[in-house]
């Protein structure tokens, strides 16, 4: 490799708005054949509102109050959605926990409240009653999330939310089909809003309901098949599986983990960034060869 056809892509890259770690993500890229991405907050906007709440044995504001006292401390977008649905005073909570994939614990007012999935609930084991089903079922019907709130072992709530496809998602992802790439959406959400937000996209395959841990299986899976995988991520759980893809693509309002594992940083916001990266590498490439 030259190293001023490399330095020349890396000086394309700044101008497009990527930031390259090493000359090495760039030879990685031009040779990737398919593109996974993250759903939560790198193609939806990043922004998701509450849509529907339902309180068991307690008031909706007061139902607010505690989910967001547990979410005050997440990074994760529903976290901010709850945060910002609640009204009045949080009350004291301690012993914050992430529960990657899953949701987030904290002890509010002495007691253990959770707050996440079916299967936090599950392996938590708080029963979710036939109304609650039906509110989780209803939700996911028109395309929200539904998390569930426990306190002390017992369902006290359900909060759906929703996020929005960023605008720039589905031309990205023409554009990288353009490219002949796979395009694959990978995510811990539910099947439904995850099939959702695939056909808003166009992309050729969803996964969907897969632990931070079995997004980096996914990834070997399809690189045991012989393919050269970039992954798209916000790392906010998946920063694992950006380290373990051939290439590691972080979008900007990522946490610092993200910026750790990634081999490029997407500081543009709009997502045609990305086929911008693979095309500049892919060009880097013919250049240098
Ligand atoms: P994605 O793969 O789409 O980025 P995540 O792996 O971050 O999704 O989360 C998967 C699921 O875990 C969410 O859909 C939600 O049900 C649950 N979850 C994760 N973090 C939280 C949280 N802080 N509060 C509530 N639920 C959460
Ligand atoms: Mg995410």
């Amino acid at each position: 490799a030259t190293p001023t056809a490399l330095m020349v892509g890396i000086g394309r890259a700044g101008q497009l708005g990527i930031v390259i770690k090493g000359p090495d993500a760039l030879e990685a890229s031009g040779a990737v054949d398919v593109v996974v991405l993250d759903k939560t907050g790198t193609v939806t906007s990043g922004a998701m509102s509450v849509d529907r709440v339902a309180a068991w044995g307690i008031s909706e504001p007061e139902l607010l109050q505690l989910a967001a006292a547990v979410e005050a401390h997440s990074e994760h977008p529903i976290a901010a959605a709850v945060v910002a649905a609640h009204t009045g005073d949080l009350p004291p909570a301690a012993d914050h926990r992430a529960l990657p994939g899953m949701g987030a614990a904290a002890t509010v007012d002495g007691t253990e409240v959770l707050i996440g999935n079916a299967v936090l609930m599950e392996s938590a084991q708080v029963r979710l009653d036939a109304v609650a089903c039906e509110f989780g079922e209803a939700a996911e019907e028109s395309g929200s999330t539904c998390v569930f709130v426990a306190r002390a072992g017992e369902l006290v709530g359900a909060i759906a939310v929703s996020d929005q496809v960023a605008d720039s998602a589905a031309e990205a992802v023409a554009q990288l089909k353009a490219l002949g790439l796979r395009t694959v959406l990978l995510t811990g959400d539910r099947p439904r809003p995850a099939e959702r937000v695939g056909a808003e996209l166009g992309v050729d395959e969803v996964i969907s309901g897969v632990l931070p841990t079995e997004k980096v299986a996914a990834i070997a899976a399809l690189q045991a098949e012989g393919h050269r995988v970039a992954m798209v991520g916000d790392g906010i759980n998946d920063a694992a599986a950006l380290a373990s893809a051939d290439l590691g693509l972080a979008v900007l309002h990522g946490t610092d983990l993200a910026l750790k594992s990634a081999d490029m940083i997407l500081v543009r916001r709009h997502l045609s960034v990305i086929a911008d990266a693979i095309g500049l590498a892919r060009a880097s490439l013919r250049t240098i060869r």
